[in-house]
């Protein structure tokens, strides 16, 4: 394809959120008759899942003390239902199995659901929660919880084959995804704060609209287009928190355990839930029996034929450096810095050794290849939806997002004209207006 010197949408970004928006926008378009997905450009410096959403976990779940983001992703939950063989999508479900100090918010969680019309089975107490898992998993022996949430929807993608089924419902379109183009700034007129052109490694590209969907690399992007490097929040207390700073990282920790994923078969021999638990029962060795924590831990895992056998993480750590310091490139499994060592893998196996038998003495089993990967945060780990220097809109997910597939659609929605309710408490506003989002008592920062 010749480079393009113009186009009326340009979309940074061939990852989840860019390429969701991209296939509706061009729906969108076709049906209102103002135009087609010919409009429509995707620039990536590297390629179609080159981001955080190639590396994903996938897991697609609702499970969120905050009810704008359980509203958001029920909507989602309906975009990945719409055609699971394209997004190549698992409905087996999700379990968040929790300790003591988190029933009270798993409980308006399951309350919520139940309002929002989201499948889920609430149960409580430590007994009922053991007979309840066993009745799933004959093996099932982790201490230390009390409920168990079942929701019966959502489960987990194939990272990567999801971003493709993706790309060929917006190619199919007319949608133009241009591969090896790095943006590096922006072109404006005098005295006007909207972008007329992207400028990229290849060229200059005149545009009207610009969506900036660069998950890890949003913050390289906003200081482009010289949004504020930090932020006043009003607290819930009622006082303004200044100059607290835009952006911050965390490295997540996932890996694979390689054996047959057959193997974490239900009692009934169907395929699981995904299982997330978080446990305050002390978390010994699988190897040696040795303490690893008597804090509050967590882990999730699936069985996952794409990764090859058991695949799954725990909690994330934040990465201890200014985020102007932190190099977000190479990414994923290429980076030097942010991939898991071997304490992860100690702490996981044991854990899942810790859930169920059968994991017990496999750690010898875990794949030694670097895995895991950073995320970009917002001041308070939601996400912000908005439009910013007039014409662009800007998707930073604060890394909740590959389960968001239906972002896209409502940002489609208002790049046509329409406001969407189900976006709107994510403006960037909020933080000054201190309309921030309740916060749970979960060890994981996305929760
Ligand atoms: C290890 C890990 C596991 C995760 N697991 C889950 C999970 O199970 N469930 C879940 O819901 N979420 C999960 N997430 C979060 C989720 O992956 C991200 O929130 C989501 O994928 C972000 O999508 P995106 O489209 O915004 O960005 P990305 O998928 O990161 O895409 C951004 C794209 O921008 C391109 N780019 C960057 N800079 C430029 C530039 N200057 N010019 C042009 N192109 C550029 C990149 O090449 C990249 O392809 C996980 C994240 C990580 C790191």
């Amino acid at each position: 394809m010749a480079f393009p010197s113009q186009a009326k949408y340009v979309i940074i970004g061939a990852g989840i959120h860019g390429l969701s928006t991209a296939w509706h926008l061009a729906e969108g378009l076709k049906a209102s008759g103002k135009g087609s997905g010919e409009d429509i450009l995707i620039v990536d410096k590297t390629g179609i899942a080159a981001g955080a959403s190639g590396i994903a976990c996938g897991v697609i779940r609702n499970n969120y003390f905050q009810p704008a983001m359980r509203e958001l992703m029920a909507h989602s939950v309906d975009v990945w239902e719409s055609d699971p063989k394209a997004f190549s999508y698992h409905a087996v479900g999700y379990m968040q199995i929790s300790a003591e100090s988190m029933r009270e918010n798993i409980t308006t969680i399951y309350e919520q659901q139940k309002a929002i019309g989201y499948e889920s089975v609430f149960v409580e107490g430590a007994d009922k929660t053991d007979r309840y898992m066993k009745d799933i998993f004959h093996d099932w022996q982790a201490t230390g919880v009390t409920s168990v949430l079942h929701e019966k929807r959502g489960g987990y993608a194939n990272n990567t084959a999801a971003m493709y089924g993706l790309a060929d419902k917006a190619e199919a379109l007319g949608v133009r995804i241009l591969t090896g183009v790095t943006v590096t700034g922006f072109v404006t007129d005098d005295g006007s704060k909207a972008v007329k052109a992207v400028e990229t490694d290849r060229g200059n590209i005149a545009c009207d609209h610009v969506v900036v969907a660069l998950g890890p690399w949003v913050k390289s992007i906003w200081d482009m287009l010289d949004l504020p490097k930090v932020v006043n929040i009003k607290g819930a207390d009622g006082a303004m928190h200044k100059d607290v700073p835009m952006w911050r990282y965390w490295a997540l920790e996932e890996g694979t355990l390689g054996i047959d994923p057959e193997i974490q078969k239900t009692n009934d021999g169907k395929m699981p839930p995904v299982i997330h638990i978080d446990s305050s029962a002390p978390l010994l060795s699988d190897v040696d029996g040795s303490l690893i924590t008597d804090k509050l831990w967590g882990i999730y895992y699936k069985p996952d034929f794409n990764f090859g056998g058991i695949q799954g993480g725990a909690m994330p750590y934040p990465v201890k450096k200014d985020a102007d310091e932190v190099q977000v490139d190479p990414y994923g499994v290429e980076s030097p810095e942010f991939i898991v060592d071997d304490n992860f893998a100690h702490m996981w196996c044991s854990a899942l050794a810790f859930c169920q038998k059968r994991f017990e003495g496999q750690i010898k089993h875990y794949k030694n290849e670097p895995s895991g990967g950073i995320g970009c945060f917002t001041p308070d780990s939601f996400p912000v939806f908005d439009n910013f220097r007039d014409n662009v809109y800007v998707i930073a997910d604060s890394n909740h997002g590959y389960k968001m597939i239906g972002v896209g659609k409502l940002v489609a929605e208002e790049l046509l004209g329409e406001q969407s309710a189900l976006l709107k408490p994510f403006r960037f506003a909020r933080y000054e207006a201190g309309e921030l989002h309740p916060v749970s008592n979960s060890p994981f920062p996305w929760s």
